[in-house]
């Protein structure tokens, strides 16, 4: 579903992304962990070409990555991405902010549009809030929003890049719910987290990376009884 082959990127003279070779097939969570600094972000953007890379490819379904284009925005389409920060529309209610892809991009009709949007603020559970704005909502269930918001998209692919790292402790749950649940429906995930319980419960593999390249890549119970690497002994012995 997602194949990168060769992936080289540098920021100036920092090399970010060194010769990143990464297939994950339908239906698999992949939790990527690793040092501040190490590429997961840039791995990540790089896969939704928010980040241009500077050689290598990078496939999704078998279609490669054009740099740019009206393909771009198609291509787009199929990953959806969840944020750290919510990147909600703040001017927008949030049926508005579900319903707005899918219309503009995916020309459904706004009544088709606004039912599928029920649906995910339903799954998501905040039904509730789909007249407020998103200043008006935890931040828990923004982060909700988001998720669905992507989802509206139907994508088949979906990012996260530590979606709840700006939550508040009693909020993070609440929005890993909604990805262990994500993750049991069979979508195809890749994740950046410091949450080691939603690893451990939802991935499938864990992929470490320290300096741009990918150091270790096993099954969650190998990586966190056995990690092979001085680096990643070192990173569990800080964070576990
Ligand atoms: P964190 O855990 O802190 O989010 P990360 O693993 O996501 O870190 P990246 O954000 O991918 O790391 O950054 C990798 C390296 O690239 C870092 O050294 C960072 O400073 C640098 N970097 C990231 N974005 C840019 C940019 N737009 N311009 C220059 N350097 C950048
Ligand atoms: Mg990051």
């Amino acid at each position: 579903m997602i194949r990168m082959s060769a992936v080289e990127k540098h920021f100036g003279s920092l090399h970010v992304l060194r010769t990143i070779d990464l297939e994950v097939p339908r239906g698999q969570v992949v939790v990527v962990l690793g040092p501040s600094g190490s590429g997961k972000s840039t791995l990540c953007r790089a896969i939704n070409r928010l980040e241009p890379i500077d050689s290598g490819e990078i496939a999704i379904d078998g279609t490669p990555l054009p740099a740019e284009g009206r393909s771009l925005a198609e291509l787009r389409a199929d990953v959806g991405m969840v944020f750290q920060q919510f990147n909600l529309f703040a001017h927008k209610t949030i049926l508005e902010n579900v319903t707005l892809g899918p219309i503009k991009v995916r020309k459904v009709g706004g009544e088709e549009a606004r039912k599928d949007a029920m649906r995910l603020l339903e799954r998501v559970g905040i039904t509730d809030q789909a007249d407020k704005y998103p200043a008006q909502l935890s931040g828990g269930q923004q982060q909700r929003a988001a998720i669905a918001r992507a989802l509206a998209m139907k994508p088949k692919v979906m990012l996260f890049d530590e979606p709840t790292s700006a939550l508040d402790p009693e909020m993070v749950n609440e929005v890993l719910d909604v990805m262990a649940g994500l993750a049991d429906e069979g979508m195809t995930m890749l994740v950046i987290t410091h949450e080691m319980g939603f690893a451990r419960r939802a991935a499938h593999r864990v992929l470490f990376m320290a300096d741009g390249e990918v150091v270790e890549d096993a099954k969650p119970e190998k990586f966190f009884e056995d990690p092979k690497s001085d680096r990643a002994k070192d990173f569990l012995g800080k964070i576990l």
